[in-house]
Order: C-alpha cells, then sequence, then structure tokens
C-alpha cells in the first residue's frame, strides 16, 4: 500500500509540470461552496472527503453535495451510489446538472494524484480537489482530458 501512495505521488509530481491553465475557461466559486468544501474535507479528515457539484445551465455553480466516502480511506474516495443517486435527483428537480465532483487531499497539495488522473474519464467532469496540506487550504479545478491535466482558472465569489 505504501508503496503504491508513493508511485501515484511520483505520478501526480510527474504530471503537475504538464498542467495548462485553460483561457477560455473561468469557474467563479461562490463562498459557501468554496466554504463548504473545506470544512467537509475538515469533516473527514484524515480521511479522503467526497461530493458532487450541481451547474445550472449558464454555467453557475449552484450546489455543493457532501457525500459520504464509502472507501473510508485517506488516498483514494467513492461517492456512496445512493447518495450520488439522490444528488442526481435533487439537481435535476431544480434544472441542474450534477457537473463534477470534489474530494480532499487530507495530506497534500489541491492536484490531482496519478490515481486521480488514471481514474478520470469524462473530459466534461470538473475535478475540485481540496488540498489540506499546506497551512491554508487550497481549492483548485481542473478537466482531465486523456491523462491531461487542464486547470481551470478560478476565483472565489465575493
Ligand atoms: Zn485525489
Amino acid at each position: 500500500m505504501q508503496r503504491a501512495i508513493v508511485e501515484s505521488e511520483r505520478a501526480a509530481l510527474r504530471h503537475r509540470h504538464r498542467a495548462v491553465m485553460e483561457p477560455t475557461e473561468q469557474i467563479v466559486i461562490p463562498p459557501q461552496i468554496h466554504h463548504a468544501m473545506i470544512e467537509h474535507a475538515r469533516f473527514c479528515y484524515p480521511e479522503e472527503a467526497c461530493g458532487l457539484i450541481a451547474m445550472d445551465e449558464a454555467g453557475e455553480l449552484r450546489m455543493v453535495y457532501a457525500t459520504t466516502n464509502v472507501d473510508r480511506s485517506r488516498v483514494r474516495f467513492t461517492v456512496a451510489p445512493r447518495e450520488h443517486y439522490g444528488a442526481i435527483k435533487h439537481a435535476e428537480r431544480q434544472g441542474w446538472t450534477v457537473a463534477g465532483s470534489f474530494h480532499s487531499h487530507p495530506e497534500s497539495a489541491a492536484f490531482p494524484s496519478g490515481r486521480d488522473i488514471a481514474g478520470a474519464l469524462d473530459p466534461e467532469w470538473l475535478y475540485f480537489i481540496v488540498g489540506l496540506g499546506d497551512e491554508m487550504p487550497d481549492v483548485r479545478a481542473f478537466r482531465i482530458r486523456d491523462y491531461r491535466v487542464v486547470e481551470v482558472a478560478h476565483r472565489e465569489a465575493s
């Protein structure tokens, strides 16, 4: 297990240098959503936290669903299927779509790990990562396409 963690961190470090900014895309993170992701990450510490994000048709972030990580792991996550389904149903009722997820890195930076990159199958999915490895929690957003990490510029709404 320890070896697997080291391998995935090495992969993440390799990919770090390949991350590029997407100049055309900028996400605005409402303060409540920013706050909720960080609080859920802290609540689940030292395990990884996870959740889902709903967007409206205009691409605005509307909702964060804090979900159970059924893996109960410090290095990986799986959103509880029943909660995933519940989030999709709730979002649909509001006219939103579940367009991304967030998870935390309890001891490391807010950058996709080798495992995150390998497991990213949907190029349109938004991946938010909360890094608790530094003094201040950090939230970053990515798209992962063909194993290529594209950081999405974001700012917290005031
Ligand atoms: Zn991760």
